[in-house]
């Protein structure tokens, strides 16, 4: 029997064969389908997809057993770059149906099932008056983005959104479902805190709830001209957030297809629903076509969903919070969207370049809830993270044309932020693409605690060899 005939039987005499779809069959193509990013539908040999915890170990044992066996585990499949989230020659684990979203009023703690998406969970806990720290836009899964830190709206009060998580249901390698949290597995519980999918499989995550409140919220559309005095005012505000945690920012250089010159999206929140904020009144002195309107967290996701469907390139930088970085980012966009548009037929293709704070103060927080893997305390100042992403039509586009020259534009801002004393080394995971190696930013110490916790709860490496998407601790310094 091959490898794929041995999964398959196992999978049928473990009882799962109802849970486990195949190519041809509507809920495979579904599924497939229902990636975010054209570039990591893959077509596995089958996918499953548990609705319970001990579904999940049963199919992790019937998997594990059959030697060479390969398998990947998505939540909500946002991850951009192919394999991360998926597999060719092997099973998927789909947890896609395990959604449900709990609220126990007493503990104030959300439960959380990993295969869920924000927009389910903020409109289940808006009925009882109460929210978490989580992403920031609808669809995205909540296993990918806790597992890999998560900036959410509220990162300037609570740090990452995994900051904010208490204890993790997982289900390890060998099939057995432990909790980790502060007292038990607290070394487990530490290295889910950035350390993605190189322990067990997460399948729910208990939360601190905070009050839901009205949020003041929309976007600026600002024309390029605006480009200095926007970073003038990011710096600004960056710098009261430290001390005035109540707003949120996203600044969008973007180029669409039917736009014939690339503009500036300015996403403005402030997080209890003050009407014109001021600390917001710098971005909103620049003139430009302003939508802002008084709203709900849960509201909001139900419409900020990020179309998909593409081709997908993403890239992600960190600098010092430093105006002539940030300026240079910004000619280094302009110059390859000009490039893009003589080298891609008929103009087709979208990219945005997204800078957002990374102040001290987040840091900050991470440290008053016990920190986190990702290293960022060590930074000691304000930086800015920048995520850059290019949607084309074509796998050949997409390799072709639009990731070197991604690629070779990020290279150029982070020479220049070395040559001004400004890179900071850090990568963050969940906007890394596959060639970036975030896991080497995180520093020694939580290096060392990765290396612990696997040795000690995945002994045999199956997270590491038979599970090969996504960032391994056994690949650091392979990538690139
Ligand atoms: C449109 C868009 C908006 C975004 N907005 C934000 C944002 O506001 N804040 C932010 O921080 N990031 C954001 N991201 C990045 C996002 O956090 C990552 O793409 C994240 O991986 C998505 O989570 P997911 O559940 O969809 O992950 P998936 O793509 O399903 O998985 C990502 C990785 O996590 C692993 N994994 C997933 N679930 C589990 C599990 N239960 N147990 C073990 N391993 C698991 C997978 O194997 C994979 O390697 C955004 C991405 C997109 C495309």
């Amino acid at each position: 029997m091959t490898i794929e005939q041995s999964a398959l039987a196992n999978l049928k005499n473990a009882g799962l064969s109802e849970i486990t779809c195949l190519p041809g069959q509507q809920s495979y193509e579904d599924r497939v389908s229902s990636y975010w990013s054209l570039t990591a539908q893959l077509r596995p040999w089958t996918i499953v997809q548990p609705r319970t915890t001990q579904e999940v170990s049963e199919t992790l044992k019937a998997l594990v057993s059959i030697s060479g066996c390969k398998f990947a585990i998505r939540s909500g499949g946002h991850m951009a770059w192919a394999g991360a989230n998926n597999i060719e020659a092997g099973v998927t684990i789909d947890l896609g149906l395990m959604t449900t979203t709990t609220y126990n009023p007493d503990t104030k703690i959300a439960s959380l099932q990993s295969g869920g998406t924000w927009a389910q969970v903020y409109s289940e806990l808006e009925k009882y008056g109460v929210m978490v720290a989580g992403g920031r836009e609808g669809l995205v899964g909540i296993g990918g983005l806790l597992l890999g830190g998560g900036i959410s709206f509220h990162s300037c009060r609570y740090g990452f959104a995994c900051d904010q998580v208490i204890n993790y249901e997982v289900v390890l390698a060998d099939g057995s479902i432990v909790q980790a949290n502060k007292t038990t597995n607290p070394d487990l519980f530490s290295v889910l805190k950035g350390g993605s999918n190189n322990f067990g499989i997460v399948t729910r995550f208990d939360m601190v709830a905070f009050e839901a409140t009205d949020i003041w919220d929309g976007n600026i559309v600002l024309s390029k001209t605006a480009t200095e005095e926007i970073i003038e005012a990011f710096v600004d505000f960056e710098q009261k957030l430290n001390e005035a945690p109540d707003d949120h920012i996203l600044a969008m250089w973007t180029y669409l297809p039917q736009t014939k010159d690339h503009f500036i999206n300015m996403v403005l929140t402030n997080l209890d629903g003050v009407e014109d904020a001021k600390s917001l009144q710098k971005f909103l002195a620049i003139p430009g076509q302003k939508n802002m309107k008084t709203t709900t967290m849960a509201k909001k996701l139900v419409d900020f969903v990020v179309p998909s469907g593409k081709q997908d390139t993403w890239l992600t930088l960190t600098f010092d919070l430093d105006a002539r970085i940030m300026k240079k980012a910004a000619d280094v966009f302009e110059v390859l969207v000009e490039d893009l548009k003589i080298l891609i037929p008929d103009g087709k293709f979208y990219i945005s370049m997204v800078l957002q704070p990374l102040p001290r103060s987040f840091a900050k927080q991470s440290r008053a809830r016990g920190g986190n893997l990702l290293g960022i305390e060590k930074l000691q100042k304000d930086c800015v993270l920048l995520v850059a992403a290019v949607e084309v039509e074509t796998p050949e586009i997409s390799t072709k044309i639009a990731y070197p020259k991604l690629r070779a534009a990020i290279s150029e801002i982070e020479l220049y932020a070395k040559s001004v004393d400004g890179d900071v080394g850090f990568l963050y995971l969940n906007y890394c693409d596959g060639s970036q190696d975030p896991f080497q930013t995180y520093g020694e110490a939580s290096i060392r605690k990765m290396r612990e916790a696997m040795a000690k709860y995945d002994p045999s490496g199956t997270f590491q060899t038979r599970v090969p998407g996504g960032f391994k601790i056994s690949q650091m310094g392979v990538r690139n």
